[in-house]
């Protein structure tokens, strides 16, 4: 038995649910991977840079192959619809910009919704433009410290100092998120 499924249905099956959002990230990946000239990453040669942590980030994640875990996602915590897909084998990227007007709808229903977006005509879901990929310190790995205080281990680059003492961000007392850079 062979069922083979769709990039969207694996995108759907990856995060959990349709949604607009989703659809926004199918869009972005089909057309990132269609300007770079590549198919889903096998390994790390494709990065993406997403300035934003909505739902469309996971379809990206699934289409390119592009995760958190690998390190060949960077969050950049700009609350922006803009994603910046690069290839680093030969340092080049796409990146795209949603257009606002593509952001609003006069349906609620979001089954509509999704098929608005999809079937968007790409000039009015987007613009985009070849940029050169700029990646400093990318998946670097950091030393790992043992936090003075849980002892528990701290990457040396998040690691914070209170009384003279190496500590983790918690018990540092800092309550922001943490991960955004
Ligand atoms: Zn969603
Ligand atoms: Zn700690």
């Amino acid at each position: 038995m062979c069922m083979e499924t769709t990039p969207w249905e694996d995108a759907v099956n990856f995060h959990g649910h349709t949604c607009p959002g989703l659809a926004i990230g199918y869009r972005v990946a089909e057309i990132a991977l269609r300007e770079l000239g590549v198919h889903r990453a096998g390994d790390e040669e494709l990065v993406a840079i997403v300035e934003n942590d909505s739902c469309a980030v996971d379809a990206i994640q699934s289409m390119t192959g592009c995760t958190m875990g690998k390190g060949n996602m960077l969050f950049r915590d700009h609350g922006k619809q803009v994603y910046t897909i690069g290839n680093r084998k030969n340092g080049e990227a796409v990146r795209i910009a949603i257009k606002v007007s593509a952001l609003h709808s006069e349906t609620e229903n979001k089954h509509q919704r999704v098929h608005e977006v999809l079937d968007l005509p790409e000039d009015k879901f987007c613009t985009f433009s070849k940029v050169a990929l700029e990646l400093p310190g990318m998946a670097r790995l950091f030393k790992s410290l043992e936090c003075a205080e849980c002892g528990e281990s701290v990457a040396e680059s998040r690691a914070r100092v209170k009384d003279g003492k190496i500590v983790c961000i918690p018990c540092a007392g800092e309550y922001s998120r943490g991960w955004s850079k």
